[in-house]
């Protein structure tokens, strides 16, 4: 059984909400810095505290997303990222993700950043182009994105991604287009291209429901994903999971682990965490299929939990084997290189091609699905209409 651990710290403070963000993240005029991380500190040792025997796992990567994590002082990440490494017997991780809006960093903070022991940058670029930056409600320009890449790479990051969106208000196909010849010409190490979804609660989902918000169609929005897939394959970038690409090496750590359903601690208001082999909670031995929990998503209310009981526990589920199931295959679908059976069957005792033979002799006749000996995954037309292939497997 893998023994390593991730954690994942969420710092849910921004300058300024977006219109199209539903993730746990307010906006503040100055964040809570020094009160909220040490909060985040005390939670981990009320883990651990609690179940001793979590130490016994390495601490493989650390990922600070949020939110806008960049605008936490560097300070405090250096004593986030330390403090978290000292109760893991200091263990050096693999991998120390920041997430970085472009609008709220400096030449000095980036390289404070890297003094504070983070080795890999996410940068939340969005697009490259001013009107469609306008559009999404993002604080920064274009230039602030390059000039933030820039100033990465002169503090000596040899790991970075972007973030870039898809299917956005207004969006042309052209602009998509230069978005990502843009991305791909500035060579990160790793980009992600996200599909813009309307989430409930946000403001683009009011505009949308009073028809003011001019969208681009489904075909454009597949030949959005298509362009991506193929301009960024053209440069050597590897598509490895659905939304994610990346050089020779660079996959994200941290997200693999999500995708594999290894074990992560989330800290932080609304973080959720995913143990398989102990419940940290209760104390008890789980089942086999891990438990997962959530936390208070209030940041207020969050750390006056922390600060009463040393956890801010809401929300609890133990995993039945059928849910565990359908999650590994949702999640192993994910990645280009699909499931692999053999994995499957020590993971589940029962064969993924016998449990869902006719559905994959379906979807492989719909040329949905490829299967050789030892995996199954998404075809190529799979991928552009994986959300069917989910939903009629699962
Ligand atoms: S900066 Fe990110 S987390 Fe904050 S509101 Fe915008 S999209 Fe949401």
């Amino acid at each position: 059984m893998n023994n390593t651990i991730g954690i994942y710290v969420h710092i849910p403070f921004c300058i300024k909400k977006c219109p199209y963000c539903d993730f746990n993240s307010i906006a503040v005029t100055s964040a809570p810095d020094d009160i909220y991380i040490d909060a985040v500190l005390e939670e981990l040792a009320g883990h651990i505290k609690e179940k001793p025997s979590l130490l016994n796992k390495t601490l493989e990567t650390i990922y600070i997303g949020g939110g806008t994590p960049s605008i936490i002082e560097p300070h405090n990440i250096k004593k986030l990222v330390n403090g978290i490494r000292q109760a893991f017997s200091d263990t050096a991780p693999d991998e120390i993700t920041i997430e970085i809006n472009p609008g709220t960093v400096t030449r000095d903070r980036l390289a404070a950043f890297k003094d504070a022991g983070i080795n890999r940058l996410s940068i939340g670029i969005q697009s490259f182009n001013e009107k469609m930056l306008k559009t999404l409600g993002r604080i920064h320009s274009a230039k602030d994105s390059v000039r933030c890449y820039e100033y990465a790479r002169a503090a000596g990051f040899n790991n970075i991604g972007m973030d870039i969106i898809f299917g956005a208000p207004e969006q042309s196909i052209k602009e998509w287009e230069e978005d990502i010849e843009t991305a791909a010409c500035l060579r990160p190490e790793h980009i992600s291209t996200y599909n813009l979804t309307i989430e409930n609660g946000t403001s683009f989902f009011t505009l949308q429901k009073s028809c003011e918000l001019a969208l681009p169609s489904e075909e454009e929005q597949t030949l959005m994903y298509e362009i991506a897939i193929n301009i960024l394959k053209n440069k050597g970038y590897n598509h490895y999971e659905i939304s994610n690409f990346s050089l020779a090496g660079f996959e994200s750590r941290h997200n693999n682990r999500y995708w594999l359903g290894m074990d992560y601690l989330g800290l932080g208001a609304g973080a959720h965490s995913y143990i398989s082999s102990l419940n940290i909670v209760s104390q008890e031995q789980t089942p086999d299929w891990g438990t997962r929990w959530w936390n208070e998503k209030n940041p207020d209310v969050y750390m006056q939990r922390i600060k009463d009981t040393d956890h801010a526990i809401a929300g609890k589920e133990t995993l039945k084997k059928v849910e565990a199931l359908e999650e590994g295959i949702f999640l192993g679908l994910r990645r280009l290189t699909g499931i692999d059976t053999g994995w499957f069957l020590t993971r589940f005792n029962i064969s993924l091609k016998d449990l869902y033979a006719s559905k994959i002799s379906a979807l492989k006749a719909a040329e949905l699905l490829y299967e050789d000996a030892n995996s199954i995954r998404l075809t190529h037309k799979g991928l552009l209409l994986s959300n069917e292939v989910f939903a009629e497997l699962i």
